[in-house]
């Protein structure tokens, strides 16, 4: 039978990191299974990349934060060509002239957490963002230094240095059953033959709680949402710019320039089960409507779309951390909306925990498995 100290479950951007920072803590003999064919076939291939610094919640903020430097400047060699993992765009948040309160707390609270923001006119908007049209505008928050991931760029750099290290990946497993012999993690049974570990990381992403329950455990809550995106043809005399990511709070949309077109979504959050998600015709109609209702652009022929999972638990923070039941089943779960641009803070933090059982980066309670189980 097959043996490893660790195996890891989920080959999207929450596996690969993991894999990555345990190579770094000196954790050896680590599998990591996939049940696809590739890696990152769900929510980490689907993701609009956006890499924000302010989040409503100070827990993710603080995660926000401490993957900062990872981003700007990653360890040498850490992209093949030493790519850069993130291009500064900035983030504009914007609102109509009766929403200018949803402006104000954001400024109020990135300034208090040291981040940079500039309040923007109506004018100033329109001037930096061309598509919007002024008079639906009361003004914006743009924050210079956010802007994009280069999620190919990190999920490959992630996977090279974890195998580089060790960790075997494989692809095409599934793991259909999980055994525990009192009261601890001891097997792993997938479709390609059975892994003796003591450790089990659950970065299953949309199946977390389904990867739970194989283990004996009761669901945490943890649900998927469904997140449209739709790229638009774009308009005859369309020229794309260097404009920045905008979010209005107000019309419920965001959209940001993709090569010769753009992206677009209209901020859908649908709770289905766990699943290769299509776009809904419904949720695609209502962003085409908004896009032509409260911008310039005219919506013909949709180039492309598509749909993938964010899944949140009941209160919307990850996930992390071993489970308080069973021994060894560690979670890295629930990463929502942003598990992109937490992956560096969030699986280091986590791969100290599982192999020193602290980390001096943050305090973890409020990430815990704990807070969701009620005896
Ligand atoms: C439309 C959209 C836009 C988004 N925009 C952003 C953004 O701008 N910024 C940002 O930071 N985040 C964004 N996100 C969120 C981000 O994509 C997710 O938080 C992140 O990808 C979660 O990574 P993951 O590895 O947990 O999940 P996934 O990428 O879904 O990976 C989980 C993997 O586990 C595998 N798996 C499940 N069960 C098993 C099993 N039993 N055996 C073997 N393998 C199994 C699955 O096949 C899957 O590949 C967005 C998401 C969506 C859908």
């Amino acid at each position: 039978m097959d043996t490893a100290d660790i195996v890891i479950a989920g080959g999207g951007m929450a596996g690969a990191s993991m894999a990555y920072f345990l190579v770094q803590q000196g954790a050896k003999n680590i599998v990591l299974l996939e049940r696809e064919a590739t890696l990152a076939h769900h929510s980490s291939g689907r993701s609009a990349a956006i890499n924000l610094e302010w989040d409503a919640d100070p827990v993710i903020r603080d995660l926000q934060l401490l993957s900062r430097d990872f981003f700007y400047d990653p360890p040498g060699g850490f992209t093949a060509t030493d790519a850069p993992i993130f291009h500064r765009t900035g983030v504009l948040d914007v609102a109509a002239p009766d929403d200018l309160h949803l402006l104000a707390s954001q400024v109020a609270s990135s300034q208090a957490a040291g981040i940079a923001v500039e309040c923007w006119t109506p004018d100033e908007v329109c001037h930096r963002a061309p598509l919007l049209i002024e008079e639906y505008m009361g003004g914006g928050v743009y924050f210079p230094n956010c802007g994009n991931s280069a999620i190919h760029e990190l999920l490959t750099a992630y996977i090279k240095h974890a195998r580089n290290g060790g960790v075997q990946v494989r692809t095409g497993t599934e793991i259909i059953g999980v055994d525990c012999t009192a009261g601890r993690i001891s097997t792993v049974h997938t479709n390609r033959g059975t892994i003796q570990t003591r450790c089990l990381v659950n970065a299953a992403g949309a199946w977390a709680d389904g990867l739970y329950a194989l283990a004996g455990g009761t669901p945490l809550g943890i649900t998927p949402m469904r997140r449209t995106i739709i790229v638009p043809t774009p308009p005859d005399g369309y020229e794309p710019g260097p404009w920045p990511f905008v979010h209005d709070l107000s019309h419920h949309f965001y959209m940001k320039p993709e090569g010769h077109s753009i992206i677009a979504s209209p901020m859908d959050e649908d709770p289905i089960e766990p699943c290769d998600a299509r776009p809904d015709m419904l949720r695609v109609a209502e962003i085409a409507d908004r896009l032509e209702r409260w911008t310039r652009l005219t919506v013909g022929n949709i180039d492309q779309r598509w749909a993938g999972l964010r899944s949140f638990a009941p209160d919307r923070r990850p996930v992390m951390g071993e489970d308080p039941q069973i021994a060894g089943f560690f979670w890295l779960a629930g990463q929502g909306g942003v598990g992109i641009l937490t992956s560096p803070s969030l699986s280091r933090i986590a791969a100290e925990l599982l192999v020193h059982g602290e980390t001096t980066l943050m305090d973890t309670d409020a990430l815990s498995p704990s807070r969701l189980i009620t005896t």
